[in-house]
């Protein structure tokens, strides 16, 4: 015959075992600190440099086509949404991108202006931006 004190045992051991599973979960959780990705679909990695001034020139193709031309002419990868060019000293950094009125993607602007202000901060790629 079981007596009233051990309805409450069981209950206890049961959010028990849920309190364990809970905290290992959010151990789990927490143990990822890598940089999140951004939505250029890059973590930033390591600065090359830091510059609190550059200067950014902007050159935009009116279509898809123009800046396909200049894509291959570099031997860039065609789905390169946007570059910069960067040459020593770095205080001149020029970024390519299509017109935002034809092809609005800001994400990759601001990838692009963050290699002008740290130079090459992501190493999985070839790319020369
Ligand atoms: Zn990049």
């Amino acid at each position: 015959m079981p007596c009233r004190g051990s309805i409450p045992l069981v209950a206890i051991n049961i959010n028990m075992r849920y309190f364990f599973v809970l905290l290992f979960a959010l151990m789990l959780g927490s143990c990822d600190s890598a940089p999140k990705k951004g939505a250029d679909g890059y973590r930033f990695g390591e600065k090359q440099y830091e510059r609190n001034e550059v200067q950014v020139k902007i050159v935009t193709y009116k279509s898809q086509a123009d800046y396909n031309k200049v894509l291959n002419r570099l031997k860039l990868p065609k789905t390169t949404a946007a570059f910069s060019t960067l040459s020593p000293p770095y205080d001149i950094c020029t970024i390519h991108m299509i017109d935002p009125s034809i092809k609005y993607e800001p994400e990759f602007v601001g990838h692009e202006f963050l290699h002008c202000v740290y130079g090459q901060w992501h190493t999985d790629n070839k790319s020369i931006s």
